[in-house]
Parts: C-alpha cells; structure tokens; sequence
C-alpha cells in the first residue's frame, strides 16, 4: 500500500487535532515538565510544532505565488523558534501552537491543482513537489503528539499512518549504516489493507522483530518501545532517524 494525497490531508488534521488535545490542557508548570525526547521540554516541543507549521506555510506560500520561500532561512532561524517556547506563557504558547496550524491548513485548503504539483524544497535539502507538505505535516504532528508526553502513544495513531510512516523511516534507513533487520506486525492481515512487513537491508544477518504495528512504529523512529528480538535479546539500537 503506498499513502495518497487524500491520506496525508486526513492525518495531518487527524495529528493537529491530537497535538492541540494533547496541550489544551497544559499550564506553565505542564509546559515546564520534560517531554519524551531527550533535553527538550513540552515547551520545546509545542514551539517546535508551531515553528514547523510556520515553516511549511513557508513552502505553501512558494506553491502559491512561485516565489523561492525556504521552509527556515537558517539553521538558527530554526533553533530559536525552539527556544522561543520557553519564553511564552502557557496561554501563548497554545495559541501560537492553534493559530500556526490554523494558518497551514488554510494555505492549503486555497492551493489550486497547479500549485500544488510546484517544486519546493524542504528544510533537509530535498526537492518535492509541494503535494508532499501534507505528508510532512502530518509526520510532525502525529509523532510529536506522542513526545509531548501528556499520554497520547503511538497506539493511538491510525494504523495507515503507522504503515506509511514505516515504509518512509524504513526508505530513509536503508540507505544509512546500521543492523539489518526484518520487521514484522502481528496485527495487521493481508486484508486490512495496510503493510505487515518491512526488510531492512544492513548489516550481519538480519534480525527478525515481531510485534504490534504501533511498537515498530516507534522503534523505527527512535520512541520508546516493547520490542525485543525473537530470541528475547534486546532489539539492536539505531542511529536517529530525522
Ligand atoms: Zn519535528
């Protein structure tokens, strides 16, 4: 299965919907607490998502007009966007999170069929067209609705998006260093329509995992996760993924 325009539309509103949930509910001290990546409060996460909804209205707007608009002028652009959410008050910081995303969606929703198949590139350097945004959208708010760390897991992401987001981390992978490794739900079937298994090439024999969807899920992305080797070692450790 390989996900259409029409999915990343769905998840990334889906993911929106999650990640406001996930901070309508924060206060100061909520936004203080660590979030589930390492070094980053929830403060840094939140701002880090509205910075990237900005960032990709960056790359709308270039759809739009036809006018160069780089998601991040600059390295530093990006970390101080960051930075910025611990300077914000709770009440703000929801805000710029709500507004940023209310922005993005509308953008898109005013693109027209020729705008959307315009080149743009993204913030690594590859140039898509810009039918890709939604997809990028919906990678960040769907995984970052999970580290906020406020009890939204992987689990409750649609199983679609788990595969997709699997057939894209595993894409990525292989062409990095690390284990060879065979993948492999248990509780996805050949009938329900979504991917149950995924090769990674690497190296030394591959080792097979097993698991629900939404634990390869997140071990392919780095989170935290049940897995373990069918031989109940633990599952090889592997470099970042973004
Ligand atoms: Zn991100």
């Amino acid at each position: 299965m390989s996900r259409t325009f029409d999915d990343a539309r769905r998840w990334a509103r889906l993911g929106t919907e999650l990640m406001l949930e996930a901070a309508a509910g924060l206060d100061d001290d909520g936004y203080a607490a660590p979030s589930a990546l390492p070094g980053w409060s929830r403060a840094h996460v939140a701002a880090h998502v509205a910075a990237n909804a900005e960032a990709l209205s960056n790359l709308v707007h270039w759809a739009a007009t036809g006018e160069p608009t780089p998601m991040y002028a600059s390295p530093e652009e990006r970390a101080a966007g960051i930075e910025r959410g611990r300077a914000l008050l709770a009440g703000e910081l929801t805000e710029w999170l709500r507004g940023s995303a209310d922005a993005l969606e509308k953008g898109m929703a005013a693109l027209g069929e020729e705008q959307w198949r315009t080149r743009v590139v993204t913030a690594q350097g590859r140039t898509v067209p810009a039918t890709e945004v939604p997809w990028l959208r919906s990678r960040e708010v769907c995984v970052h609705a999970v580290d906020l760390g406020t009890g939204v897991s992987f689990a409750d992401l649609p199983a679609d998006f788990l595969a997709a987001l699997c057939d894209d981390v595993v894409g990525k992978r292989s062409s990095a260093p690390g284990p060879a490794l065979l993948l492999e739900a248990t509780d996805t079937g050949p009938d329900s329509g979504t991917a149950t298994r995924w090769e990674l090439p690497g190296q030394g024999e591959p080792v097979r995992l097993t698991g629900p969807l939404h634990d390869l899920t997140a071990y392919l992305t780095g989170r935290d996760n049940g897995l373990t080797a069918a031989d109940g070692t633990p599952a090889p450790t592997l470099a970042a993924w973004l």
